[in-house]
């Protein structure tokens, strides 16, 4: 925005007919109607009053993002950070809950983890790298994974990706999802043209008096944007108040997880087991000199949860170490386990009238390829790309254009992947014999043919 007070201050300074066309940019970028300040008796008092107004009144933004979880809070960074394109002038970035680092296990019992991590692709590490945010996540706690180990319980196949097969050092880290919170947060408010507000329990989503989104909060407060950014997660708030349509249903599948203690060391491999009933993950944990520590995702079907979740820790170590047939010898001990329930969903489409959606509030996935936060995490890329061009362009930020190339941008590959994770699914569920040989045959020969075996893994990390 500086770029919009050199332009208005230079036309104050000089006579008004001459720079119509400037003022004309700075008020389509404060995205108020010509009829307010048309009939003015000078572009440049009415300029200067709206321009005050924008500046000092604190309920109105030019973005608000909804939503300060993984997603909502790289996208304020982004948008906040990038000092020298044009960026938007007043940014809020609102949650019903104001996140605390204190609260992370890593600060709060470090000894033990958070049951929620996530497998960070290559590229999502590249953006905390751009960010200069990785620095802080290397400090505190994280896992590069050198090696990926993925095996069918009912037959002899199995594929093993490697780093070195695809020059890298790793594959991707696992990181724990408190931890990238904390790291995303580091300084957040540091950046003039970013206001934090939390607690926001959003509640209502209105018009103001000219047609841009009021955001109404459970308290009776209200702010404004031009452009509101739904990044409140897989229950979207704003995605069902504004009447966005979605494809879903149920896996019929839950994810218990949990951090275990094995008998032996992890050896930084990502491990994934594939059963008809579904797959179970042991992803590496760091900040353990043996380790011994890892974090399991076990999709089972809901009944199996149920009575999975009530089992005491000493029979419930064992049937784990049964479903992952002892890779790592005997499960010591295990955390408190969570189950949430899977479902995909995705939005058909993902901008409206001033809104649009991001990470899974746009798509959630199952996480048998921990693929959701880096699909969201790529999602506020490209909405940030887009948006820095038509702020370039003299666009508003809340451009059909803008958001139409967004979403052109993200729809198709995000549909891509839900696909292939749902080919997936089926593809393991099968218990045929033919889809048995199919799957194991497939299996081996893609572990057998390296460039293949490379192309997937490029894909998966986000290198292509
Ligand atoms: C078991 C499991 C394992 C997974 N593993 C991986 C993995 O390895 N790799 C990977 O990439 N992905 C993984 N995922 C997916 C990943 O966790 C999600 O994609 C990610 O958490 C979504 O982030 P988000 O910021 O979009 O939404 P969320 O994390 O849900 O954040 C939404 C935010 O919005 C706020 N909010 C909600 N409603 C309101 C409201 N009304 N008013 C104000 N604020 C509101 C919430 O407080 C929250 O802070 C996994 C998912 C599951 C279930």
């Amino acid at each position: 925005m500086l770029a919009i007070q050199i332009v208005y201050q230079q036309s104050l300074s000089v006579p008004i007919c001459r720079h119509a066309e400037a003022l004309d940019q700075i008020v389509t970028q404060l995205n108020v109607p010509k009829r307010v300040w048309k009939n003015q008796p000078g572009y440049a008092s009415s300029l200067s009053t709206l321009y005050n107004k924008a500046m000092t009144d604190e309920r109105e933004f030019d973005v608000v993002i909804a939503g300060g979880g993984m997603v909502g809070v790289s996208l304020a960074r982004l948008l906040s950070d990038l000092g020298s394109s044009p960026r938007p002038r007043k940014i809020a970035l609102i949650d019903r809950i104001a996140f605390d680092p204190d609260k992370a296990p890593l600060f709060a019992r470090p000894q033990r983890y958070d049951p929620r991590v996530s497998a960070l692709t290559l590229a999502s590490k590249a953006l905390f790298s751009k960010l200069g945010i990785w620095r802080h996540i290397s400090e505190m706690r994280q896992c590069p994974y050198e090696e990926m180990r993925v095996w069918d319980a009912e037959g002899t196949g199995s594929v093993r990706f490697q780093a070195n097969a695809v020059h890298q050092p790793d594959l991707g880290s696992i990181v724990e999802n408190s931890v990238i919170s904390s790291a995303l947060y580091k300084g957040l408010t540091e950046q003039n043209n970013l206001t934090y507000l939390a607690p926001f329990n959003l509640a209502a989503v209105q018009r103001d008096e000219y047609g841009n989104p009021q955001i109404v909060s459970e308290d009776g407060s209200s702010i404004c944007a031009k452009l509101l950014v739904a990044a409140d997660g897989a229950n979207s708030k704003i995605r069902q108040l504004a009447s966005f349509a979605t494809r879903e249903w149920d896996y019929g599948h839950d994810a218990i997880v949990t951090t275990v203690q094995t008998e032996k060391a992890h050896q930084a491999t990502a491990w994934q087991r594939f059963m008809p009933t579904g797959p179970l993950a042991f992803l590496p944990l760091g900040g353990d000199e043996e380790q011994r520590h890892c974090s399991i995702v076990w999709s089972v079907l809901t009944s199996e949860a149920e009575r999975l979740m009530c089992l005491p820790e000493a029979q419930f170590n064992e049937a784990l170490e049964r479903a992952f047939e002892s890779k790592l010898g005997r499960i010591e001990c295990s955390d408190e386990r969570f189950r949430v329930p899977l479902r995909q969903r995705h939005a058909t489409e993902y901008f409206r009238d001033g809104i649009v959606l991001v990470g899974d509030a746009a798509h959630t996935i199952h996480p048998l390829a921990g693929q959701g936060v880096n699909l969201g995490f790529l999602d506020v890329i490209v909405l940030s790309e887009e948006l820095h061009a038509g702020l370039k362009a003299g666009r508003r930020v809340n451009d059909k254009r803008i958001l139409e190339r967004y979403q052109c941008r993200r729809k198709p590959h995000n549909l891509q992947m839900m696909w292939a994770m749902e080919g997936f699914k089926h593809l393991f569920a099968g218990r045929t014999p033919a889809t048995v040989w199919l799957r194991n045959f497939g299996l081996t020969q893609v572990d057998g043919f390296g460039p293949l075996k490379n192309l997937i893994a490029r894909h998966a990390l986000g290198m292509e």
